[in-house]
């Protein structure tokens, strides 16, 4: 039996091993830019502290990554995918990743980095931005509307598309792909916001950013309001310190239940 578990655990190091290698080589260099995650974060004092707390990639991470690697890679949806685009927020240049290997640090802090998924013609000189998303609907839950951070990110990557390579896609579609049920596709395609309107969205998100005091957003990033009561912000430590206006103590839920009967 000692046997057959050791040939399991080393099964087990094996592939561990291999997802990871996978996961750095098909990374692509990451550029000393803002990304366009930095500005879809539903906390922008959470990428705030991202910058100025930078933590290290933390290994066992590495396959809930795997996945979205894996299925990005597999499935190509245009000819034209995985397309790199960075973009000068204050002078709407477009730049090649060269270009911005090129310029000195201190250049940078308006120019920001996104790569799109799928670019899919439609015909007529139209075009469709195309991403996928994973989640965990469990067959119960099904997407019907755009998550509006994923939204913004399509507009976003729509003012990118359009600064470097000149095509200006209307439209969006998110692929959700859920995790729970054999990645049963749902697309949800949307028109884009006006290129001008997501240009000032973007510029007011660069100087929340460089006032270095983004506003503190309690969400489902920090609130636990989930089954596990998980913290998927590495920084509430240091947001309770700094912003305790921000996280007011939270009524325990038999309380919360109580007022809720009292009140019936
Ligand atoms: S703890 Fe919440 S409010 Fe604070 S930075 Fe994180 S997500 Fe934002």
């Amino acid at each position: 039996m000692d046997n057959l578990e050791s040939i399991q655990n080393n099964v087990l190091n094996i592939m561990e091993e291999s997802q990871k290698k996978y996961l750095w080589g098909s990374n692509h260099k990451r550029l000393n830019t803002w990304h366009v995650s930095d500005f879809i974060s539903e906390c922008l004092r959470k990428t705030q502290y991202s910058k100025t707390h930078p933590s290290k990639f933390d290994p066992s991470k590495a396959k809930i990554f795997w996945l979205g690697h894996v299925i990005h890679a597999a499935l190509p949806l245009a000819k034209l995918n995985e397309v790199q685009m960075c973009y000068n927020i204050q002078t709407e240049q477009g730049l090649t990743a060269q270009e911005v290997e090129a310029r000195p640090l201190d250049e940078l802090g308006s120019v920001i980095t996104g790569t799109l998924d799928d670019l899919i013609p439609l015909g007529n000189g139209e075009w469709c931005i195309a991403d996928k998303k994973t989640y965990s609907g469990g067959g119960w839950f099904k997407k019907t509307e755009p998550d509006a951070s994923y939204r913004l990110q399509l507009d976003i990557y729509r003012v990118l598309l359009q600064a470097t390579l000149g095509i200006d896609a209307k439209h969006g579609c998110l692929l959700y792909l859920d995790k729970k049920s054999d990645m049963a596709p749902t697309p949800i395609a949307f028109d884009l916001a006006p290129i001008e309107q997501t240009k000032a969205k973007m510029r007011d998100i660069l100087t929340e950013l460089q006032s270095g005091d983004a506003t503190a957003n309690p969400c489902w990033l920090c609130n636990q309001s989930n089954k596990k009561k998980v913290v998927y912000c590495d920084y509430k430590d240091i947001c309770m310190s700094e912003k305790p206006e921000a996280h007011p103590p939270q009524e325990p839920e038999e309380e919360k239940l109580k007022v809720t009967i009292d009140k019936k």
